[in-house]
């Protein structure tokens, strides 16, 4: 269950970065209940025990966000958490001063806003947070700390405050840089791959496709292709559920990546269709790999849905790349020899040799 008030309208990072997003909170609860515990001790020490009390309750208060994040109560997490930097930073200033520097807590809220709440609450919050950083500033103009400490003690605890605000700035920012980068990484994957079996898509397999071809121009050396179609399909639809039919596809793109080399290029060229592109293999080779892959599929044996028994067989045609070869032509040449394994009868491999 997940209570959190934030990320309802989210952005795509923050939605990305979410599971992270409170793990990456609770690691921020702790850093901040120890600054907080060291902040007790300074202020004990600089006999101001009104502050070092606060620092008590702000302890507590982490401590709770620290527990309730690992339940997941992450509503009263951030509940807390805001109660504590808004008050803390407000008794901090009116008790010894503007000088402390404890009004740079207030400036983490400005990602914090932006990245989890809600996109309406944006604009409203961050005027919010402006309206009452100015405040605090102008109230200072006018009243004077009610606590005052020695200067060099005030000079110390604003560098202390600086110095807490810089690094936990550049804790964040060094994680939402790796959130985007997880989410880039996500998405150029996706945009590559066939959803049903991890394999290629057709999309990128044209790119490679083209690639190679270029590489087979330059190198002259062997490039083969193969392409695979199962037969009567739409027969295993019908009779065994799309269920089947999908596990079956599934079940092959397996066969696929156990059987072939790892430079051999894979893809799902269209519904029951594969293509792979092998680099640096001979149609013969290419020949005796395809048989493996046929008997592979054919010794397979799937269970529907509804407990029947299934299996399935694919007819491949083999080809290899030639001088003035294109995409289409060097596609259409293997497609006519995987119609010709269609023609002699189905679950066979068929090469086209000559030109
Ligand atoms: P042939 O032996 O001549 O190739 O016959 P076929 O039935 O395999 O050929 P046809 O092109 O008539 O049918 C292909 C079928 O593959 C039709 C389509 O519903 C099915 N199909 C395409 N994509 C998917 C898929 O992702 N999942 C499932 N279960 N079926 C699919
Ligand atoms: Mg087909
Ligand atoms: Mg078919």
């Amino acid at each position: 269950m997940d209570n959190s008030p934030a990320f309802e309208n989210g952005s795509a990072p923050a939605r990305i970065g979410r599971p992270a997003f409170w793990q990456l909170a609770m690691r921020c609860a702790q850093i901040a209940g120890s600054v907080d515990v060291a902040f007790f001790f300074l202020f004990l020490i600089l006999d101001s025990p009104v502050l070092a009390w606060v620092n008590v309750v702000s302890v507590a208060m982490y401590i709770g966000a620290y527990y309730a994040l690992k339940q997941r109560r992450n509503r009263l997490a951030v509940w807390l958490i805001w109660t504590e930097v808004v008050v803390h930073a407000a008794l901090g200033i009116v008790m010894i001063g503007w000088g402390s520097g404890f009004h740079y807590y207030l400036l983490m809220f400005i990602p914090a806003i932006c990245l989890s709440a809600p996109r309406k609450w944006i604009v409203p919050g961050l005027c919010v947070l402006w309206a009452y950083y100015v405040a605090l500033s102008v109230v200072m103009w006018f009243v004077a700390p009610l606590q005052p400490i020695p200067e060099m003690a005030l000079n110390l605890v604003h560098l202390f405050n600086l110095t807490v605000v810089f690094a936990m700035f550049s804790y964040l920012s060094v994680f939402y840089l790796g959130v985007v980068i997880a989410a880039q990484k996500r998405l150029q994957k996706v945009a590559i791959t066939d959803s049903l079996t991890g394999l290629l898509n057709r999309r990128q397999m044209q790119y490679l496709l083209d690639q190679e071809l270029e590489r087979f121009k330059r190198s002259g050396e062997p490039v083969s292709l193969m392409l695979m179609d199962f037969d009567h399909f739409k027969q295993l639809n019908d009779s065994r559920g799309h269920d089947a039919g999908d596990k079956v596809l599934q079940a092959f793109a397996d066969i696929l990546r156990q059987e072939l080399r790892a430079q051999d290029l894979v893809a799902r060229w269209g519904g029951e269709e594969f293509l792979v592109i092998m680099p640096q293999c001979t149609v013969s080779d290419a020949l005796k790999t395809a048989e493996r892959l046929r008997v592979a599929l054919e010794t397979y044996r799937g269970t529907s849905t509804n407990g029947a028994d299934f299996e399935a067989t694919v007819s491949i045609g083999v080809t290899d790349l030639r001088e003035g070869d294109d995409a289409v032509t060097a596609v259409s040449r293997a497609d006519r020899a995987m119609y010709q394994s269609k023609a002699l009868g189905r679950n066979r491999v068929t090469a086209v040799w000559v030109r």
